[in-house]
């Protein structure tokens, strides 16, 4: 059953299952690998100074990065990622999680 972990404000929390699913339009699908190719191994994207760049200079406001996860709901990926976060790096779930890193979409 999925819950909501304390303190989840749907950031990115570099769990990588986005890039796993399909490519975004930066990207390019690894057909073998069964995910961007860009999606490096510690989940974060290759391609994001580039992207970040490429938006900049469009002055885009719906950025990339930094607008959250939209994959929220029944993600075991994510989830278990954010327990990890909230065990290792935090301690009790009742605390903050920390800032979402940089690197990755959302
Ligand atoms: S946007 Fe969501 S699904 Fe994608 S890597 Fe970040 S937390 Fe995972
Ligand atoms: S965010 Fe980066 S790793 Fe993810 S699909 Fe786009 S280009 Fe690939």
């Amino acid at each position: 059953m999925f819950h909501r972990m304390p303190n989840d404000q749907g950031q990115c929390v570099l769990c990588g299952w986005c890039c796993t699913i399909r490519s975004c339009g930066y990207g390019e699908w690894d057909e073998v690998g069964h995910k961007c190719r860009f999606l490096a191994k510690d989940n974060r994207c290759l391609k994001y100074d580039e992207i970040i760049r490429i938006e900049s200079l469009a002055q885009n406001v719906l950025p990339m990065f930094g607008c959250g996860c939209s994959s929220t709901l029944c993600n075991s990926v994510r989830q278990a990622k954010l327990k990890s976060l909230l065990d290792g790096n935090n301690g009790p779930s009742e605390t903050a999680i920390p800032p979402p890193p940089r690197g990755r979409p959302a």
